[in-house]
């Protein structure tokens, strides 16, 4: 028997993966349900994504997870137009299309990109006589994009977008752990700006991201219905974890069960508490890894009043020039269908973050006056919000820090003295759903081998 700890899309997605290979299993989730940061509420027909919002297509094992669960009818792609806007100073500017995080792959775009001032744009401009450094070794994303397009641009652009999807700090994010498509382009020698101009002329056609009509809840319940009703054991959380007699033995609410092999896809403090009592550094390592907290809320509006046309899909928060507390903004009926009743709109407001780590002690009042305050003089909307929900994530963002990519290989070279443990899921080696659900299903027939251990 194989034990999962956390039910996450990464434990969802090891256990469908050993169910589909006749290996038995048992999933310890410590929540009452599945899912972890994915979960999608049904409110007065707003359909409010708590955490995850789509996925990224690019990335297939999400989408090709879909089709193995019948889901690929479901699959919605976001609506026209993707415009993502800055705001900055008070004013939000759009975002070039096509470009790659947020750098525009046509000249034109980029002589016209309000966002810069003009010497910001000619520094961009010039990338591609900054001299490669082929040799980069983990560097901060506000570190590479500093090197490669100039100072300004770390706070207008990069902060708020790349900052923003982690709800993290550029300057400790690690620039090759979560951008790598980027990084890996100047390593291989190539001027990234030819290389963003290339991609995007040869890029994905019809939208980079996908949700499913009922929210990407609806992968997390797809993928629990598919397991056998007692493998899933909610309101278990795993308290220890014990090596005896070559088997894994773990302490859980409802007692002391044992397996062959165990995947823990729970985030890193967890697993951490779980590996001081095996291997003290494997612990330490797990420790390592910060979390940052994040709160979300989802309002409905009347259409009627908001002034803004919300043609697009959202806008994040230049921190640097401006005072508000929001850190994005997703207008989500302008970019999926289906998610708010006729007349009304639905949008999604964070708070919180590596920035404002405070903001997740805030009360539910305070965090809706905040967020309908700031919302209301950005998108000149009158009138109260018809639905509001707050959702916090509390210590539940990983985050990939400069130095995460080398602490993980430490890891795993630490966890292989220890035959049939393993780790899997955004703590460790992958971010986002496709990530995920691929390391995830990697690890899980790794761990299958263990299974006549018990
Ligand atoms: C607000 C927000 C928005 C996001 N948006 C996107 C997006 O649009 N697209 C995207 O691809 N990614 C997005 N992400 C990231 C994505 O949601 C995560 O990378 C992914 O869901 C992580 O899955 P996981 O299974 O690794 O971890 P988790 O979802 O954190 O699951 C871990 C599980 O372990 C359980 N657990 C903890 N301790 C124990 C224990 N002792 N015993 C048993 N169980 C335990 C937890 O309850 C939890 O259910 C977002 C994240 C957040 C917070």
């Amino acid at each position: 028997m194989i034990a999962i700890v956390g039910g996450g899309i990464a434990g969802l997605a090891a256990a469908y993966e050993l169910s589909t290979r006749g290996v038995p299993f048992v999933l310890f989730e410590a929540a009452d349900r599945v899912g972890g940061l994915v979960r999608t509420e049904h409110v007065a027909g707003f359909t409010i994504e708590a955490g995850a919002d789509s996925m990224l297509a690019q990335k297939r094992a999400g989408l090709d997870l879909c089709d193995e669960l019948g889901l690929t009818p479901r699959l919605l792609t976001s609506k026209l137009p993707r415009t993502a806007f800055v705001l900055h100073h008070g004013a939000l500017h759009p975002l070039p299309s096509p470009a790659v995080l947020g750098i525009p792959a046509r000249w034109k775009a980029l002589a016209t990109y309000s966002l810069l001032s003009i010497p910001a744009r000619l520094r961009v401009a010039a990338e591609p006589l900054v001299p490669i450094k082929a040799t980069a070794g983990d560097e901060s994303v506000g570190a590479f994009y500093r090197r490669r397009f100039g100072a300004e641009i770390v706070d207008v652009l990069a902060q708020p977008l790349l900052g923003g999807i982690h709800a993290g700090d550029v300057e400790t994010l690690s620039m090759p752990g979560l951008f790598p498509r980027l990084a890996d382009a100047e390593r291989s020698g190539r001027k990234v700006l030819r290389w963003i101009q290339h991609t995007a002329r040869t890029g994905e056609a019809g939208g980079a991201f996908r949700s499913l009509s009922a929210g990407m809840g609806e992968l997390a319940e797809s993928l629990r219905r598919r397991l056998p009703r007692d493998a899933v054991r909610l309101g278990s959380p795993v308290t220890a974890l014990a090596q005896v007699g070559g088997l894994w033995r773990l302490t859980t609410p409802g007692g002391r069960v044992g397996a062959g092999a165990v995947i823990l896809a729970c985030p890193a403090h967890a697993a951490g508490r779980m590996l001081e009592s095996i291997d003290v550094r494997a612990a330490e390592i797990c420790g390592q890894v910060r979390y940052a907290s994040t709160v979300s809320v989802g309002l409905g509006w009347a259409r009627d009043g908001i002034a803004h046309p919300l043609e697009g899909s959202g806008f994040v928060v230049a921190r640097a020039s401006n005072t508000v507390r929001i850190t994005a903004c997703t207008w989500v009926s302008s970019k999926w269908e289906g998610r708010a009743p006729a007349g009304q709109v639905l949008l999604r407001a964070y708070v919180g973050g590596a920035h404002d780590p405070s903001a997740v002690d805030l009360s539910d009042q305070a965090l809706l006056d905040i967020v309908v305050r700031e919302l209301s003089a950005i998108l000149s909307i009158t009138g109260p919000p018809t639905v509001a929900r707050v959702d916090r994530w509390r210590d539940a963002g990983a985050q990939h820090e400069v130095g995460h990519l080398a602490r993980i290989t430490e890891l795993e070279g630490r966890l292989a003295r220890y035959p049939g443990l393993f780790i899997a899921g955004s703590a460790f080696r992958s971010i986002g759903i496709p990530d995920c659900v691929a390391d995830a299903r990697a690890v899980a027939v790794n761990a299958g081998m263990f299974a006549h251990e018990t």
